[in-house]
């Protein structure tokens, strides 16, 4: 069992706005699924952090370069990212899908031919989106932040977004932004806690052993159904 420094804070890189994983509460502070977990396994495991909404991929290069101790923004762990990251144990599943708005004459992935599509540096929509742009004739721009992805899409710039499903449940259901998801989910992957490679393996230790406590305790479900209600 490791035991935290209490000497010691933690610098967290996470995205701007990944609701439900992190956003900007009421209060004007970071909430959400990736924010609860992170205070109750710190608080379980006595660590100090302090969070830095950096954005996704601005986050993954700080924690490459060792400017930042760690990252948790719903990142998927893949076998590229095993090649410089070091991960937790999964906290979470989801795939990427693409989404129109609701009243989009776009039916299909070819019903994107010769069209637009808007997705986030970096992440696994980008590339998923990559994987079959060929495919389906469509063209690609790329976005540092989804809340500028849905603002192309509502602008008619691009007609579909790409990104992980709960995302865009959620952004549908309480982000009034109409959406219509088409095709099937891709590139599912567990989410994890990453540092990079070699780096504070006591910080995944302790990222560890307190997910596995508040999994046992219940607050873990808590947290789940706090942010996506009973569903998980
Ligand atoms: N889960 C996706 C990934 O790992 C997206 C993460 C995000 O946009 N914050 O790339």
């Amino acid at each position: 069992e490791v035991v935290a420094d209490p000497d010691r804070t933690y610098v967290i890189g996470t995205d701007t706005t990944f609701a439900p994983f992190e956003f900007v509460g009421d209060d004007g502070e970071y909430v959400g699924i990736d924010m609860d977990l992170l205070a109750a396994i710190a608080a379980d495991q006595g660590f100090n952090y302090e969070i830095r909404p950096l954005g996704f991929n601005a986050a993954l290069q700080a924690v490459e370069a060792g400017q930042i101790d760690g990252m948790i923004a719903g990142m998927g762990i893949t076998e590229e990212r095993e090649e410089s990251f070091d991960f937790s144990n999964p906290y979470y599943e989801a795939g990427v899908q693409f989404a129109v708005l609701e009243d989009s004459d776009v039916e299909s992935l070819e019903d994107l031919e010769g069209q637009n599509v808007a997705v986030k540096t970096g992440t696994t929509g980008m590339a998923a989106a990559e994987s079959v742009a060929d495919e389906y004739g469509f063209t690609i721009s790329t976005f540092e932040d989804s809340v500028n992805m849905y603002e192309d899409l509502q602008a008619g710039n691009s007609v579909a977004v790409i990104e992980d499903y709960p995302v865009m449940a959620y952004a549908a259901q309480t982000g009034g932004i109409p959406l219509r998801f088409i095709g099937e989910q891709m590139e599912v992957t567990d989410y994890g806690f990453a540092v990079s490679e070699g780096q504070n393996p006591e910080l995944v230790a302790l990222f560890n052993q307190g997910l596995s406590n508040i999994q046992a305790s219940g607050e873990y479900d808590t947290i789940i159904s706090n942010y996506l209600g009973e569903e998980e």
